[in-house]
Parts: C-alpha cells; structure tokens; sequence
C-alpha cells in the first residue's frame, strides 16, 4: 500500500496546558532525530499531532522505530485526499482492498473536524460505506466486532484515511523532564532503568565504573552494546567509562571487606554527582532494586544514597525480577545482560557482605582514607573515557533489511 503520511498522536503531554507548545516541539525534535537515517521524510506538526510525509520512504521500516518513540500514544499511516467525496471514496476502496489478510467485515467511522465539509459524519458513513459495499462483493458491514475499520478524518488540512493505529511507547517526550546520570553496569537491571527514566521524560548520560584489565574488553564492550541498545530508543547517549581499578584496589587492601560494597558504590555516586554538576543533570538513576543483593537493603541503600544530595531514582525498586526481565526482553537489552562477563563489583565480593552497614563506621573508614582517596578520585575523573553512541547506523542496516524483505514479499 501506498501511503502519504503517518498520523502521529501525542500522549501525556497534551494535558499539560502552558507549556504545550513547547513540548510538542520537543516531541517533534525527537521524532526528528530518531529518524535522522531517512532524510526524505519532511514534518508537518498540526495541533496535538504531527504528520510525516513519506515522500517514498517505507513506512514499514519507520513503524518499528516509531514505536520506541517516547510520548507517542499511537500512529497511523494515512491516505491524504483533498475535501470532496468521490476522491475519499476512491481512496477509502483502494485502502480497504490493498489490506492484508483480506478483512470480510468492515465498518466505516467518519470524523468531521472540519465543519464546512458539506456531508456530516452521519452521512459520510453512510455514502463511503454504500461505494465499498457495491464494489466489494466479499465484504459485509459488521457494526460490533469489524475485522477493518476504515476511518476518515476530515481536517481543515485535508481529509486522512486509513485503518491501522498502532500503538506507540506512551510517557513523554525525551528530555521534557530535564536529565539525569544513569549508573550503567553489565547487568539486567540497569538498562531498563535507565529506559524507564527516558521513558518518563529524562534525557539520560551513562557512566560505568570498570576494572581493566582485571576486568575484560569484553566487560567494556558489553556496557557498550547495551548503552547502544538503550540509544536506540534516544537517538543517542553518552557514555562515560570511568577507570575504577585503582580506587578497588584501595578499598580491597583497607580491611574493610565487609563494606567495600559500600564504599565502593558511595564513590560511585560521588564521582557521578561531579559528573552531574558538569553535564547539567539533576539526578542519579540505578538499578537498585529492593532486597536482591546485600546493597539493596533499605539499611544499604540509605548509607549509600547518603553520599549524594542529588535525588536518587529507582525505578526498578519495588518491582519483581520476573517482571524486570521481562521488561530487558522487550526493549532487548537482555541477551547482551546475560552474557558471562564479570562486573567490577563482583571481582571484590567479599564473602559476606554488610546487609546492615553502619553510617558512622562507613564514613569513619573514608575519613582514614582521606587524601590519598580523593586524589584517587580525581585522577578517576581525568581517565574517564567519554563515548557517544548512536542508533543511525543500526536503523539503516535494519531499513535496508525491511525493503530487501519488501521485494521477496508483497506484505513486508
Ligand atoms: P544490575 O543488574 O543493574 O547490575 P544488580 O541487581 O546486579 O543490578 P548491583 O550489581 O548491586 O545490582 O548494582 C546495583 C546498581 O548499582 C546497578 O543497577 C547500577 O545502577 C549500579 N552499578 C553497579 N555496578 C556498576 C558499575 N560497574 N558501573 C555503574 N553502575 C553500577
Ligand atoms: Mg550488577
């Protein structure tokens, strides 16, 4: 089928009165930028919706992309006709014949935005319904349960008709809830943290703590991949890996083992605060999640989240594995997350690790560690590798894929 444009519906943000101009132009720049690899589209934004021209792009290799849109409730691609009856009648057949599987039920539900169109919604049903149905011979009207809905929408800016509507990612549009630092590890939880925040509006920058060369290439290249998966919903990320080698090492060495969780993830947050502070980001999004390991006691969590004043999000904190996983299989982070490779903080796992470390003793140990720590952490900070990740090329390749399937079937 041929279509036009692809009607886009936005979600949460048309409630937010003000500011709403504002944020459907952010919306459209994420759009925008999530589809940079196909250059011939063009953008049109309309009140509460945008219209992308296809222009002969595929609209098969742009609806999966779409959907990973945040702030998008559903999209549809449309058939533009000008206001005048046999056009939309000749464009309603044509649409409900090139459908795949043939429907044999349809009903036709007209919407009339635009007032001077000469025929109410009433009518119009009546009118486009009559013309499919003579020309049609294997279809009947079935008001309830239709296998096809054909619906015309008459605009002032024209008339849009089709009969699919998919549904998009819901929340907001990136960044419309300012930005925050995602801790990034190899593992399942993180990523889908850091996809709930952008989820919820959050521009987000990644950081990694690794151990090179106690930890493997491959550790770093699973953070990569896995930041890369998440720039697939974002258009990109930036990722900073930052060198945590030396500073474990202290801390193993200290003879504090049961806290070097601890204090390993209170650095943590203090060297991502600094970050934060450079990169304009208001707080620290984790993958905590409650009572799966030693450090997500509420007892651990409030001695660790005491190394920061930014606010800490946790997204993940009252959900059930199961769940989460099944999330990492959706947004397909998941695959990568399993891979066997070790993470910094499992090389120094001590044997038993404090469920109910101390406060003062905590920050009693940090305080004998004193100068020769912070330099440590200063010279973390300059090490720090900063890469940004994009999904342009994943999209192309993914693009080129769909039209290749495209000209071996007629449906794809
Ligand atoms: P994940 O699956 O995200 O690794 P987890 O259940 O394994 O979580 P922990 O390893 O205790 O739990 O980590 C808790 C959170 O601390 C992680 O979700 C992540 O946000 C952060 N974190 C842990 N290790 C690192 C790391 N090496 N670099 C950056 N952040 C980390
Ligand atoms: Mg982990």
């Amino acid at each position: 089928m041929n279509y036009d444009l692809i009607l886009v519906r936005f979600g949460e943000i048309t409630i937010k009165g003000r500011n709403r101009n504002r944020f459907e132009k952010m919306q459209l720049d994420q759009i925008q930028t999530v589809l940079s690899a196909f250059p011939a589209l063009t953008y049109e934004r309309a009140f509460g919706r945008v219209y992308i021209r296809l222009n002969g792009e595929n609209y098969a290799s742009i609806a999966p992309i779409l959907k990973n849109v945040f702030g998008i409730v559903s999209f549809s691609p449309v058939v533009k006709v000008e206001h005048d009856l046999e056009r939309i009648r000749e464009a309603s057949l044509t649409l409900l014949k090139g459908m795949t599987p043939a429907p044999s039920t349809f009903k036709v539900s007209v919407k009339r935005g635009w007032k001077q169109f000469p025929h109410n919604s009433l009518e119009m049903n009546h009118l486009v319904g009559a013309h499919l149905l003579r020309n049609t011979p294997s279809l009947t009207v079935d008001v309830r349960q239709p296998e096809a809905e054909l619906k015309i929408d008459i605009q002032f800016e024209g008339t849009f008709i089709y009969c699919v509507q998919e549904k998009g990612a819901g929340g907001f549009p990136l960044g419309m809830n300012g930005k925050a630092m995602l801790l990034l590890s190899g593992g399942i939880d993180s990523p889908v943290a850091g996809w709930m925040a952008m989820r919820k509006g959050l521009a987000v920058e990644a950081v990694h703590f690794h151990s090179y060369p106690f930890t493997s290439e491959q550790a770093k290249d699973k953070v990569v991949t896995l930041a890369k998966r998440l720039s697939y919903y974002s258009g990109k990320i930036k990722l900073h890996l930052v060198p945590f080698t030396e500073i474990q090492t202290m801390l193993a060495q200290s003879g504090h083992d049961s806290l070097i969780i601890t204090l390993m993830r209170r650095i943590m947050l203090r060297i991502t605060e600094r970050l934060a502070e450079k990169n304009g980001a208001l707080a620290i999004v984790t993958g905590d999640s409650l009572g799966q390991v030693a450090s997500q006691t509420l007892v651990s969590m409030n001695v660790i989240g005491r190394a920061t004043t930014l606010p800490m999000l946790r997204p993940l904190v009252v959900m059930d594995k199961l769940d989460i996983i099944e999330y990492a299989q959706r947004i397909g982070t998941y695959d990568t997350s399993i891979l066997p490779f070790e993470d910094c903080c499992t090389l120094f796992v001590p044997k038993s690790p404090a469920i109910h470390p101390n406060l003062s003793v905590v920050e009693q140990v940090e305080e004998k560690l004193g100068e020769a720590l912070s330099r440590l952490i200063d010279e973390a900070v300059k090490g720090m590798e900063v890469v940004v990740l994009s999904n342009k090329a994943e999209q192309q390749a993914a693009s080129a894929k769909s039209e290749e399937a495209e000209a071996e079937d007629e449906w794809f």
